[in-house]
């Protein structure tokens, strides 16, 4: 048994089961036994691979659409140039090498990044060198200023709980532990207040939310709504929140979410719908991560970039494109959303939002 499973079976013997959100948080940011907090997870030796690792293009493309918003705002200087979970820093290096093409960004921008691992803050002091960023534990510690943000599968990490609609209430999944090892059950139904906007569920159906997801955008949108800005949030999700898309992965392998406590990364699919009606500021449409970056004129980069290559590293390129735009890759399951104040230009590669959505 891994330490941190030892301290789950402890506690749950002690205290009974814990909802799957302090399952997560524990399993993700335990001080000593997290699996953030004690590794860098990211590519092909490790657990995952994220669409900045894959290719330069998506950075670069992040850092103009974020350029195109600070320029369409009248250059707002200084401000606060932010991004939430930088992982290993590479899309934050692509993005402020491509923003570099811009007169005056850079020099007005003050680099923040919103980071709980002390491994992965480390990672990205290296691949930040000159940048002089400055580590915040959460979106609101970051300085009052315009505010220009990524977050690229920040939102899929953070713990959520689920709920079974059961008669008129709801029963939660939690994590307990049955013959000795851990177990999910269910509490008894209870009505819920704060999910009256799932009362349309069918009967036994799952549903799941992330109250710190709809927090962090909030206080992110009343930041650009009062100093202006833009954030494009990127991550795995819909809108809505219906079935069971919590999972745990290792070795680039789905695994059972109980299986290797700490071990192994774990994930929810991020409702976009939540994080709308959550920010007191405009949002776009949602778009597929494929048509945003083909709208941000990806093919013509990756021709570019294919000219200086030949052999594999040609052949790795154009796999790279494909794997991040492709509707069977992550092209379609990947989304982005993006936030400004109310009125101000949509940063390109989204459409404003359809008012009817929502
Ligand atoms: N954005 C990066 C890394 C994604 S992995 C990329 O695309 O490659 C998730 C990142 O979010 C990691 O950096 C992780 O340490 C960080 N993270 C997870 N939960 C967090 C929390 N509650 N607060 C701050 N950072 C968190």
């Amino acid at each position: 048994m891994t330490p941190l499973a030892q301290i789950l079976h402890r506690r749950i013997a002690a205290e009974g089961p814990m909802t799957v959100a302090e399952y997560m948080a524990l399993c993700l940011l335990h001080p000593r036994h997290g699996y953030y907090t004690t590794r860098d997870p990211l590519g092909a030796q490790g657990d995952f691979t994220t669409a900045p690792e894959i290719s330069q293009m998506f950075g670069e493309l992040i850092g103009l659409s974020l350029a195109q918003s600070w320029i369409d705002q009248g250059r707002p200087t200084p401000f606060v140039l932010a991004e939430l979970g930088p992982g290993r820093g590479t899309l934050m290096a692509d993005a402020t090498r491509a923003m570099g093409a811009v007169p005056g960004m850079l020099d007005a921008a003050t680099l923040c990044l919103v980071e709980a691992s002390p491994a992965l803050r480390a990672r990205q002091s290296r691949s930040l060198q000159g940048l002089a960023p400055t580590w915040v534990d959460s979106v609101a510690d970051l300085p009052e200023a315009p505010l220009f943000l990524i977050a690229n599968e920040f939102f899929d990490a953070l713990p959520v709980r689920q709920f079974i609609r059961a008669g008129e209430g709801w029963a939660e999944r939690v994590v307990g532990l049955y013959e000795g090892a851990l177990a999910f059950g269910l509490t008894e139904p209870a009505p819920q207040a704060a999910l009256m906007p799932f009362l349309a569920t069918p009967e036994g159906d799952l549903i799941t939310t992330c109250a710190p997801a709809e927090g962090i955008v909030e206080d992110l949108g009343r930041r650009i709504s009062s100093h202006g800005g833009a954030a494009l949030v990127v991550d795995y999700g819909d809108w809505g929140a219906h079935g069971d898309t919590f999972q745990a992965v290792q070795s680039h392998t789905k695994v059972p979410p109980l299986a290797a406590p700490g071990q192994a990364d774990l994930t929810a699919h991020v409702d976009f719908r939540a994080l709308a009606a959550a920010a007191p500021c405009a949002h776009t449409a949602l778009a597929p991560q494929g048509v945003f970056l083909e709208t941000l004129g990806i093919t013509r980069r990756a021709q570019r970039l294919a000219d200086g290559l030949t052999g594999a590293a040609r052949d790795a390129h154009v796999a790279a494109h494909r794997r991040l735009t492709h509707p069977g890759e992550m092209g379609s399951l990947f989304k982005v959303l993006g936030f400004v104040p109310e009125g101000a230009p949509v940063p390109p590669g989204l459409l404003p939002a359809d008012r009817r959505e929502g």
